[in-house]
């Protein structure tokens, strides 16, 4: 799984509320050089949560950020998120959207290190390019202990896990065990399958404590049985549908012919990349007429179901000429508000850096640690100067940092995908 559900994310004015955070009048920041506030290194705050506070009242968990001025908003039930902007000393409203906070909001984690559906082969059959490579990579599973480990650190301070990695997480060995983890330490696990050998205790498992559960749409017989049977068991179910050039006119298709299965929660729309099994000639095109038509269907939604898509999609939406709320969408949180862990311990901006070129170690280091780390840094400061001159970058920080040949923009993908 990836960093999906991040675009659900609602960016709004909030008024802060002054007895919960507490802040002295003498603090000098103006609203512009909020944007300018480093991410500090930990040694400045050896408790997060002391600069970081919760406050949990029925579903919903209310976090403000002292240090860098901002609030955010998680509901439990809904798994609905709400983030303002930056708030002046003063406690002011600012127009300046957050840049990256002090801990990752939304942690993807990939406790599979081998997946028996990528062995099959049916991944291939179904014309997805697996790109954690689950054809060939046999790696252990993340232990138990690893992952208490992860989530006793994000206590308080994470509202999400997004569980994956190579393989359907319902197969590790500590599935229950995992879950329960997560919701004793007030975090809402979710998690993407492909319902290949799903069992009916994994179902009733994943009832019990996921927040939703995707079905990766591998347009086969198990695919469309494990949606039903989630559905039938209650469990909130996306799909995740991964659009790359072969699978738009299917796309399209069941958009446009509303056939999408009954009662899925929300469809979730995510980037082919060039990595692992994916091939650069199946990355999307921005001046490809069917990528427009997929837009134009993605903003004018479905009456039965949410419309997502990933962050690494944003940059498309922005230069596809289509109006959009912008407060509604958010292009790639890698290193700004999410990350990725591997089953080998290892943290990065997102599942996609397969090279491990910004990789941090946690055998060495904790997640704030590696959240600070000069890898991270270096990363966003791409972000931060995404391309110069183009008043976009405001909204899309120049997309991705890791494959240039996935950004659907003129400026970039002329010219760019041959050399990757
Ligand atoms: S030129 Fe860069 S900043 Fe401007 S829209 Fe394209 S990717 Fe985004
Ligand atoms: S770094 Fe690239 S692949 Fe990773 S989440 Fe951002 S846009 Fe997507």
């Amino acid at each position: 799984m990836d960093n999906s559900l991040i675009t659900n994310v609602k960016k709004t004015k909030i008024q802060p509320d002054k007895k919960l955070i507490g802040l002295g009048k003498s603090q000098k920041n103006t609203a512009e050089s909020f944007k300018e506030v480093p991410v500090r290194a930990p040694e400045f705050f050896p408790d997060l949560r002391k600069i970081i506070i919760s406050k949990y009242k029925g579903d919903v968990v209310t976090r403000y950020d002292c240090n860098l001025r901002y609030k955010y908003f998680f509901n439990y039930k809904t798994g609905e998120a709400i983030r303002s902007n930056y708030f002046t000393e003063a406690f002011e409203y600012t127009n300046t959207d957050v840049f990256a906070a002090n801990f990752p909001h939304m942690v993807d984690i990939g406790i599979m290190g081998h997946c028996s559906h990528g062995r099959s082969g049916l991944c291939l059959k179904s014309g997805v390019q697996c790109y954690q490579n689950g054809l060939s990579v046999e790696k252990p599973n993340m232990s138990l202990e690893n992952f208490k480990r992860i989530a006793a650190e994000c206590k308080d301070l994470t509202n999400q896990f997004a569980l994956g990695g190579r393989g359907d997480p319902n197969e590790h060995e500590n599935f229950e065990e995992i879950l329960k983890t997560c919701r004793e330490n007030h975090i809402v696990p979710n998690y993407t399958t492909s319902g290949f050998d799903l069992t009916d205790e994994q179902i009733l498992i994943s009832k019990k404590y996921c927040g939703a559960v995707a079905v990766s749409w591998y347009r086969s017989d198990y695919t469309y049985k494990a949606i039903q049977r989630f559905i039938d068991a209650g469990v909130k179910t996306n799909i995740h549908y991964v659009l790359n050039h072969d699978t738009l006119d299917e796309a399209i298709h069941l958009f446009e012919t509303d056939s999408f299965p009954q009662g899925v929660n929300a469809v979730i729309f995510l980037t082919h990349k060039p990595v692992g099994l994916g091939q650069k000639e199946k990355c999307l095109r921005y001046n490809d007429t069917k990528v427009h038509r997929m837009f134009k269907l993605i903003k004018q939604g479905s009456r039965r179901f949410k419309v997502g898509i990933d962050g690494c999609l944003v940059v498309g939406l922005i230069n596809s000429g289509l109006r959009f709320d912008m407060r509604y969408l958010d292009t790639c949180e890698a290193t700004r508000f999410t990350c990725y862990i591997d089953a080998d311990m290892n943290m990065f901006p997102c599942s996609f850096d397969i090279n491990g070129q910004y990789g941090v170690s946690l055998r060495e280091n904790t997640i704030a640690q590696a959240w600070n780390s000069e890898q991270f840094q270096q990363f966003r400061n791409i972000l931060r100067e995404g391309c110069k001159g183009c008043e976009k970058s405001l909204y899309c920080y120049g997309g991705c940092v890791l494959h240039k040949s996935i950004v659907l923009c003129p400026s970039l993908q002329e010219g760019v995908c041959s050399e990757q």
